[in-house]
């Protein structure tokens, strides 16, 4: 089984330091991953911004190519998300699709250590999506579903067992089928 490699790209302005941070922490939490910054910035799609200043994350995700020499591409904004009919969304993914959509809008807490924990929960739920998973009942279990910030605050970082066994059966069938 090769590595599963990650692409976090940056869509418009923003402090970008803290993906660096996130790209050394995600391997740790899904070690068949690795992972990189994209060191150029992609600019938000035009006329994708509702009247409410929300961006409609759906246009941002089909606005994302995956690099050759790369098996998934994370978009990070800091702009707020929205999926019609839902007020918000934290991110968006291709279910067993190779992109991803996260924004920090409502992940920024005065202290920069949970506003990044809470970033890599969210990346590391939307890479699951990708792999197919679903939403886990386990309140704890990263691939838990967020309706809001007390969720994403209440679930580790983590994938259960199950999920994490169910990640590793996934990726290893996508590998094996590019042998055949
Ligand atoms: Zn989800
Ligand atoms: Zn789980």
């Amino acid at each position: 089984m090769r590595p599963m490699k990650v692409l976090l790209q940056p869509i418009g302005e923003g402090d970008w330091q803290l993906l660096a941070r996130l790209a050394i922490r995600l391997p740790h939490l899904l070690p068949f991953v690795e992972c990189q910054v994209s060191p150029k910035t992609v600019s938000l799609p035009p006329g994708a911004v509702t009247p409410r200043r929300q961006w409609l994350a759906n246009v941002l995700l089909a606005h994302l190519s995956v690099p050759q020499g790369f098996d998934r591409i994370v978009g990070i904004t800091n702009v707020d998300l929205v999926v019609p009919p839902f007020n918000f969304v934290f991110g968006v993914a291709e279910i067993s699709g190779q992109r991803a959509v996260v924004s920090t809008a409502r992940l920024v807490d005065r202290k920069d250590e949970v506003t990044e924990l809470r970033a890599l929960k969210e990346i590391l739920h939307e890479l699951g999506h990708t792999l197919g998973l679903s939403h886990c009942p386990n309140p704890t279990c990263v691939a838990a579903f967020s309706n809001t910030l007390a969720d994403t605050d209440r679930k580790g970082p983590k994938f259960c067992l199950k999920c994490y066994q169910q990640l590793l059966v996934s990726w290893q069938q996508q590998c094996s089928d590019e042998t055949k």
